[in-house]
């Protein structure tokens, strides 16, 4: 098996983090699969600025992949002949709809079905929403393409948006509003470049909600954490149970 090359692609919230925002697990597993050369690439709702957070505490390097697959970031000089938008130190591949964009779509529906999302709501009140520290919450409160619905009084809000050409997509707890796009896409992005440079890669997700299900299409085996069910892939309780597979 000379030049394959294994990649992750892991959820953050409730995958690698728990819902007290723990991570000892998930750091545990990723420095396992490190030292079995293993890349490993986050693919998450969470916004570029929490990503980076995450990347000092897992000691990553590797591209990453924000808001739901809005955008790709992969660090100057990672891959030769990268085409795209730079931003500070990354490459940028955007695959999502600006933030502006979003918000003036829920702005103009907030009233009618009661909605509370980062735009409309204070850093407390976020803090509160997602039970974060203030660190952390001025970090989810820096997005570039996508909101949360952290409340809402009336339904139907969904097809309206719709409508604007947005999607939404359940996540760990919330619903994510966001442009024609999905954590598969995100991935599969990436992949190209992985294939151009490895001639022979072994695809690994891991993940506990529906919006991770567009990655497990892609991947040769994936990994499901809690409650739900999908096809083919295999329920672990707990995050270390994966290096078991890999
Ligand atoms: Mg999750």
């Amino acid at each position: 098996m000379t030049g394959l090359k294994k990649i992750i692609f892991f959820d953050i919230d409730k995958t690698l983090v728990d819902e007290d925002y723990n991570y000892q697990d998930g750091l545990y597993v990723i420095e396992e699969l490190k030292k079995q050369a293993v890349e490993v690439i986050l693919n998450s709702s969470k916004t570029r600025f929490e990503q980076e957070y995450y990347r000092k505490i897992f000691g990553l390097n590797t591209p990453f992949i924000v808001e739901n697959g809005s955008a790709v970031y992969i660090p100057a000089e990672y891959f030769d002949d990268i085409n795209s938008l730079k931003r500070d130190e990354y490459h940028v591949l955007e695959l999502g709809t600006p933030y502006k964009t979003i918000v003036k779509h829920l702005k103009a529906i907030e009233k009618t079905f009661g909605l509370k999302y980062y735009a409309n709501s204070t850093l407390e009140e976020v803090m509160n929403f997602l039970g974060m520290n203030k660190k952390l919450a001025e970090l989810a409160m820096k997005r570039e393409y996508s909101e949360t619905i952290f409340r809402y009084k009336n339904i139907g809000f969904q097809d309206v948006l719709r409508e604007k050409g947005l999607t939404c997509q359940m996540g760990s707890r919330f619903v994510a509003v966001l442009g024609k796009t999905n954590k598969g896409k995100g991935m599969e992005t990436l992949l190209n470049f992985y294939r151009k440079k490895f001639p022979n890669i072994e695809v690994y997700a891991a993940g506990d909600g529906e919006n991770d299900f567009p990655m497990f299409e892609l991947a040769d085996k994936s990994f499901l954490l809690g409650n739900k069910e999908y096809p083919g892939a295999i329920k672990i309780p707990n995050i270390k149970e994966l290096l078991n597979f890999i």
